[in-house]
């Protein structure tokens, strides 16, 4: 099977080291297979995403001396698909809408008197899936802003009890994806979601080998169970490190973690910023 890999950005700031280093690792990761790295900009969320750090990434990206495969993925450029993947799994019954505001689910988790929490926050309470149909379908007729959950119970009751997946160096790993609840597959004010898209788009482009850092590896489980409702190919997962500053803290635009703008700017060689993102050439 050809190795085909991906760097999967979000252009929400300039891209910094611990981005250098997801980028080679996928970058690498291809090159040494013979096979082929894509690049894809994840700009779902229009309030947070921008055009000008979409072309920052690409000249960045460039500069560090890293070269992709076709065309560049963008995916607010492809919204119909990722409606018509909703569309199949609303019509199995395993999407339900949710009118909840994040407040509304506060309140409702406070007066549970327990607050389980999942990889993406709280765990949904499941208010919305147990309205009657009428006020559902009322609600929505008056145009109320609402979210798509997916049923995980129903979801789950079609997934093989042995869901896995495969990670590199550790072998099949049992998917959990009940940890995540009733989660979120398309969201009030963008109608999709991270969730969604990324699974999406790593089966239409052929991915083969998902490497992304491991903060990202409890969503795998969540992703395992839409490739098998879906019907899509099971890639192979290598999360990878984190890179941290001197202080061991996790590099972050916010606490200052420098650009590879900034390096650049700096007088620092490609091949300086490689070495400092972890892969220093041989
Ligand atoms: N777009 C995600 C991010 O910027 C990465 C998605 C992935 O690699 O799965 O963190």
């Amino acid at each position: 099977m050809p190795v085909i890999t991906r760097f999967a950005p979000s252009p929400t700031g300039l891209l910094h080291l611990g981005h250098a280093h997801a980028a080679l690792t996928a970058w690498s990761a291809a090159r040494w297979a013979g096979g082929r790295f894509l690049l894809r900009i994840e700009d779902i969320d229009g309030t947070r995403c921008r055009p000008e750090f979409t072309a920052a990434i690409l000249e960045d990206l460039a500069w560090l001396g890293l070269d992709w495969a076709g065309e560049v993925r963008v995916q607010s450029r492809h919204m119909a698909e990722y409606r018509a993947a909703l569309d199949q799994l609303a019509a199995r019954g395993l999407l339900y809408p949710c009118f909840c505001t994040r407040a509304d689910i506060a309140r409702e988790v406070a007066a549970a008197g327990a607050a389980p929490h999942g990889p993406d926050g709280p765990l949904y309470p499941g208010t919305c899936r147990r309205l009657a149909r009428a006020s559902r379908e009322a609600r929505m007729a008056s145009g109320e802003p609402y979210a798509l959950r997916l049923d995980m119970a129903a979801a789950m009751a079609l997934a093989p009890a042995n869901l896995s997946f495969e990670e590199a160096g550790e072998g099949r790993i049992g998917c959990d994806p009940v940890q995540f609840g009733d989660a979120v597959l398309a969201r009030k004010e963008v109608p999709a979601s991270y969730h969604l898209c990324v699974t999406h788009d790593d089966a239409f482009q052929g991915v083969t080998l998902v490497t992304r850092a491991e903060d990202l590896k409890p969503a795998t489980h969540l992703h395992r169970l839409l490739q098998v409702l879906l019907g899509w190919p099971e890639p192979r997962y290598a999360h990878h490190r984190l890179l941290t500053d001197a202080t061991g803290r996790r590099l972050a635009k916010r606490d200052g973690a420098p650009s590879l703008r900034a390096l650049r700017e700096a007088g620092r060689s490609p091949a300086e910023a490689r070495a400092l993102a972890g892969f220093a050439d041989t």
